[in-house]
């Protein structure tokens, strides 16, 4: 019987995390008192864009930014932006793209064809600087990146990828979905030409996100008003900015003690997996990648079967497969590591967050023991 669900049993924080409650309040607050259009010049208006433009500086200042921040419906959109903005003014351009990057990058490159070059990690996860420059020609004008992979937590160094591209006149895209509130992001360190990210992935908002750039990408994607440079047409969702800045100054007051409290329930989850001598591929490494971020691969299992047993006992956890028409599609993130088929197919991602408990996740440990083993057990505690 499928049970009825609770935060206490949900391990999906890289899909979505909960807002917080202080976020939520921010957004309607700003609802409220700025609901004129910031493109209007009555007084009504005027306040609105003033609002606007201080919430604006005050994220870009928490972030360390002096250039400009686009506002966007997500890191899905701001990602879209910069590839088909860049690619499609330049008609022989090439695009490199890490094999860990998020399906919005990778299926916007997908568009340009023989156009798109292709980075794969090493097993370990990690990226290969030299292996990053061998696949630039003197075509390529975008390289793609995340600062944090959301497939395998591992954490790449942003500010090298930058500055190398830089030197070779390549712009870059870091994709920061995974990485800001959740690790330290200092982007006048990294100096990326873009930086994406989406406030649902620190506890703000759904469908607000933005775009960090200093020169805009060549054309917009969508037509309508001059909003935001013209590379955004739309009235700007002021609320979700107001409520974004919040979940990020609120992530950001938290966040070492949470990295650490979070690694360490991670990487106790593995060593007791171990000790039950439960047979497993650990992807990245949880001690040094995203706080409170496991993937592990099961050789033999089917991940999606094991989800579903999983959720059974009333557990949220992920698979990285992709299941279209009864065809299972192995992760392609994991595959790209130099995993077999049969052992991405195994595939399963543990997310922890601040809602998460150490009792909840030992719970999590004891039933994902069990449905390894395929012991049929009452229901799972704390869940
Ligand atoms: N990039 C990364 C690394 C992500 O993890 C996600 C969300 N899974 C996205 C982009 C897309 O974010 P959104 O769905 O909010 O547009």
């Amino acid at each position: 019987m499928q049970k009825t669900h609770s935060i206490s049993s949900y391990f999906d924080y890289t899909a979505s995390q909960p807002p917080f409650s202080e976020a939520l309040s921010a957004q309607a607050a700003a609802a409220e008192r700025w609901y004129a259009n910031p493109s209007a010049t009555h007084p009504a208006g005027r306040a609105a864009y003033n609002a606007l433009m201080r919430l604006r500086g005050d994220f870009s200042a928490v972030c360390n930014f002096d250039g400009r921040l686009l506002l966007t419906s997500g890191a899905t959109e701001a990602n879209n932006l910069v590839i088909h903005g860049i690619m499609r003014a330049h008609s022989r351009a090439e695009i490199v793209v890490a094999a860990d990057v998020h399906s919005s990058i990778w299926e916007a490159a997908r568009h340009y064809g023989r156009r798109m070059r292709v980075v794969n990690p090493r097993s370990d996860g990690s990226l290969s600087e030299r292996e990053i420059v061998n696949q630039f020609s003197r075509r390529t004008v975008l390289f793609c990146c995340p600062h944090v992979s959301n497939e395998t937590g591992v954490i790449h160094d942003a500010a090298l990828m930058a500055a190398r591209c830089r030197r070779l006149r390549v712009r870059c895209l870091i994709d920061g979905s995974q990485a800001l509130g959740h690790i330290p992001v200092d982007l006048a360190a990294i100096n990326s030409d873009y930086y994406v990210f989406s406030a649902h992935k620190f506890g703000g908002p759904r469908g607000f996100g933005g775009l960090f750039f200093r020169e805009a990408p060549n054309t917009a994607l969508l037509d309508g008003g001059r909003q935001q440079w013209g590379m955004r047409a739309g009235t700007e969702n002021l609320p979700g900015l107001a409520g974004a800045l919040t979940a990020l100054r609120f992530s950001l007051e938290s966040m070492d003690g949470e990295a650490l409290r979070l690694r360490s329930m991670a990487v106790e989850l593995i060593a007791g997996l171990r000790r039950g001598g439960i047979e497993m591929l650990v992807n990245g490494d949880p001690e040094r990648g995203l706080p409170g971020f496991v993937s592990v691969s099961f050789p033999g299992i089917n991940g999606n079967e094991l989800m579903t047993d999983m959720a059974m006992r009333g557990f949220s956890v992920a698979t990285g497969s992709a299941c279209h028409a009864d065809i299972i599609e192995p992760p392609r993130v994991i595959l790209a590591m130099g995993r077999s088929a049969e052992e991405a197919l195994g595939t399963l991602r543990i997310s922890f967050g601040r809602m998460t408990s150490g009792a909840d996740a030992d719970a999590l440990g004891g039933g994902l023991s069990d449905a390894l083993k395929g012991v049929a057990t009452g229901p799972a505690q704390g869940a």
